[in-house]
């Protein structure tokens, strides 16, 4: 074969010049080349490939209810605000839910995409719920706890008052005499009322709590600590009837949203979301709050009340040519139930003139915390803090807006009025992305009942990986049903990625081993590697139109689950020595797999063939190198003493094997395995924790058929050994004594062949015939015990 454009004679001189010449082979090459052509020396023509029309990323937007295409305000950035918690409890699923979707969304804009996100989420820490449930701690720590220093009778009297004030509040046709309240709740179907009265079953269980410790205190059978804790669901709804309006310090209103959204912070970074770029507090937004409230009434679309509140006009707004009031669900615009809801239990007496209308700024009452403004001491509404701190940063026009679908309307239906009121525009958020419901096994969760699952709860079960795969299995804006089934599937990923990435790790330290070791190690191409090639490249495409429809993450799991269960039947193939094994091919599909589940949020391995184990930060950081290595070192010195003696004893070679298995069997407990494999050498796999336990269990799965088996071949034996037994016994009888038995028979011939049966009947010809046949089996038999007699 020649090369590419020399002449055979060109060949030749290249061969023997060339070493002498003073500028290098290329360059000579090239002299020649043009010397023998006649062209101009331009660059000939390119052309421009064609390509396929790519798909268009396109975002589910709440404001159409439809996938609409995405396109930014600016080509490279994206601006984007999310609801922040409200901090006055433990986070829960539907947090989690929540915000590990938004984290997903997000990443794979930030990352897949390539966009710069700048996201801003808030902390509500002025809130009714907050204000009651810092009032209602501060109380009972005041009122009870620290006025208290024993259990006497005093309290147990104050703990029924307790006890019978929340049961007549909250049990509907309960009289109040306490004896009665037992028998009462035990008469009510709690679970069928409850699908009118949620809070129910929370009801019912403070009560019988509470009853229960009261009755026993009086009885000197409870402790004062557990009388405290049992009694203060039921107490604190009295204390703060009765002493909320004297609470006034700030601090007080403070504290409690300050732990929480530390709380929250906490269990956000071990769910490994992403803070914010930018977070805002309402309660450092106060002043800009208020500025703003003043343009709408400005603008024309807010009034103030005589009692110091400012109400939005929904009225004046929907009825303005330019404006349209509840964009995101119009049908909800009546909806009284959730508009009360919208404006927090401490406003029940309002001013304002439409039904629709949602407060701004409240006015505060006694015992609520406020800030001076134009119309008195307040506070602001709910709704208006998302609007002034998105605003804030990211300015009158927005890309994403995201949060629960629960916050449609009003919050956020009430944010886009107020903002464009405020801007005077028509569209102060371009996308809406509203996460689903989260149900827990088919039932559905609330945020203002108790039946939640708390995040750190959640992950004393389930690990973060675990939690955060249920959420992308499901689709970000559908309802995800937290189910064990779901559970199970998602573990079986797990496991079936954890054990393709432990393979690959292995396969690719015994490749690069070889390598270091000088042996030849082959990288071409076959066929079936070139398919494997084509099935990544699907992958690829199918993983990136999954990512454009809407981000739909369950898509992306599912091509990764198929590409891994590709490869491992090729890996499985060279195991079987059905095809050979090329490292590179296996190494370029999983570090695209790592990739792709580092932009989920599963992060990637400092070698990106993996995604990072949770236990893996704790066991190498601290420990001396001394401490890591010494148990293998003890392992191998152990087996280099073995074997030296067995080698000294001149030991059989089943000894020897022995010694290994046991040197496999004591790798197995520190986290290695070895794979043996048809071309001699074992493959060394490190494992982690859950594969080390599956690997003990089959184990022992192992040990235990080996015992049955042995079992087995004992009993067989003593059954061998027994009929051996017999046949020797039979052995030595002559073949005339063989049918002697008198119950049987009763006369013989000559040779004691019977004639007559034991009834004194003729033995039948066909009988006759068998007898002869045992007759002569038994003749052999008894010559042979007479040969080996004599010998
Ligand atoms: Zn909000």
């Amino acid at each position: 074969m020649l090369c590419h454009g020399l002449s055979p004679r060109s060949l030749f001189f290249s061969h023997i010049y060339t070493p002498d010449l003073h500028f290098p082979l290329p360059m000579y090459k090239a002299l020649l080349r043009q010397m023998s052509t006649k062209k101009p020396v331009t660059q000939p023509a390119w052309h421009m490939p064609s390509a396929q029309t790519p798909p268009v990323l396109r975002i589910n937007n709440s404001l159409t209810r439809k996938k609409e295409p995405f396109v930014p305000i600016s080509p490279s950035r994206v601006s984007w605000y999310c609801c922040g918690p409200t901090v006055y409890n433990h986070s829960h699923m539907g947090h989690a839910r929540n915000y590990v979707c938004s984290d997903i969304c997000r990443r794979i804009l930030k990352d897949y995409f390539g966009y710069n996100v700048l996201f801003v989420q808030n902390v509500t820490d002025i809130d009714d719920k907050i204000i009651i449930a810092a009032r209602q701690q501060y109380l009972f720590e005041e009122k009870l706890v620290k006025k208290h220093q024993e259990l006497d009778a005093a309290l147990v009297e104050e703990g029924k008052r307790f006890v019978s004030a929340y049961a007549q509040a909250n049990l509907a046709g309960f009289e109040g005499e306490l004896a009665d309240l037992v028998p009462f709740m035990d008469s009510l179907d709690v679970p069928a009322l409850s699908a009118a009265v949620p809070k129910l079953p929370m009801y019912v269980a403070a009560l019988r709590k509470a009853h229960d410790v009261v009755s026993r205190a009086a009885q000197n059978g409870a402790s004062l600590a557990e009388f405290m804790a049992a009694i203060e669901d039921v107490a604190v709804p009295s204390l703060d009837k009765e002493f909320g309006h004297t609470v006034t310090e700030p601090e007080i209103f403070k504290k409690l949203p300050a732990f929480w959204e530390d709380k929250f912070n906490k269990d956000m970074e071990r769910l490994n979301v992403l803070p914010p770029s930018v977070t805002t507090r309402v309660s450092e937004y106060v002043p800009e709050i208020a500025a703003f409230v003043d343009q709408i009434i400005s603008n024309g679309f807010a009034y103030a009340t005589d009692d110091g509140s400012v109400y939005f006009d929904t009225v004046k707004f929907e009825n303005h040519p330019d404006h349209d009031y509840a964009k995101l669900q119009p049908w909800n615009k009546g909806s009284l139930e959730l508009i009360e809801e919208g404006e927090g239990s401490l406003s029940t007496q309002t001013l304002k003139k439409n039904a629709a209308d949602f407060a701004l700024w409240k006015a505060s009452k006694p015992g609520e915390p406020s800030w001076d403004s134009k119309w008195g001491p307040g506070r602001p509404g709910w709704h208006i803090e998302c609007s002034v701190m998105a605003s804030d940063i990211l300015g009158s026009t927005i890309d994403i807006h995201s949060g629960g679908v629960d916050l449609c309307f009003p919050h956020h239906d009430n944010e886009l009025a107020q903002s464009e009121a405020y801007f005077e525009n028509k569209q102060w958020i371009n996308y809406f992305m509203h996460n689903g419901h989260l149900h827990i096994q088919g039932q559905k969760m609330s945020k203002s009942l108790k039946n939640f699952i708390t995040i750190e709860e959640a992950l004393e079960t389930y690990s973060a990986r675990q939690l955060r795969l249920v959420f992308a299995f499901g689709y970000w804006d559908k309802p995800i049903d937290f189910k064990d089934s779901l559970v199970k599937e998602v573990q079986s990923f797990e496991s079936t990625l954890a054990k393709f990435f432990t393979t690959i790790r292995a396969l690719n330290a015994d490749y690069r081993h070889s390598v270091s070791e000088g042996k030849y190690v082959s990288l071409k191409l076959s066929d079936v590697e070139k398919a494997l090639l084509v099935q990544l490249e699907t992958a690829q495409a199918d993983v990136h139109a999954a990512f454009c429809d809407n981000l739909s993450t369950p898509v992306v799991l599912r091509v990764i689950g198929d590409l891994v269960s590709k490869a491992n039947t090729y890996i499985q193939g060279s195991a079987t020595g059905q095809n050979e094994l090329r490292i590179e091919v296996l190494l370029e599909i999983t570090r695209w797999i790592v990739k792709i589940l580092d932009i989920l949020g599963f992060e990637a391995r400092p070698d990106k063939l993996g995604w990072m184990d949770s236990d893996a930060s704790d066991s190498a950081g601290s420990a001396s190198k001394e401490d890591v290595a010494m148990p293998y070192v003890k392992a191998l010195s152990q087996f280099r003493d073995e074997v030296r003696n067995l080698a000294i004893g001149k030991a059989d070679a089943s000894e020897f094997l022995r010694v290994s298995d046991t040197l496999r069997a004591d790798l197995i407990n520190l986290g290695i395995s070895l794979d043996d494999r048809p071309n001699g050498g074992a493959l060394v796999k490190f494992l982690n924790e859950l594969e080390k336990e599956e690997f003990l269990k089959q184990q022992q799965a192992k040990e235990q058929q080996a015992k049955e088996k042995e079992l087995k071949k004992q009993q067989q034996a003593a059954a061998n050994a027994k009929k051996e037994e017999e046949r020797l016994a039979k052995m030595k009888i002559k073949p005339e004594e063989l049918f002697q038995d008198k119950a049987l028979y009763s006369e013989w011939d000559e040779q004691g062949l019977p004639t007559k049966n034991a009834a004194g009947e003729e033995v039948t010809k066909s009988m006759r015939k068998k007898l002869m046949k045992q007759y002569q089996q038994q003749e052999k038999l008894y010559g042979e015990y007479l040969k080996s007699q004599s010998a």
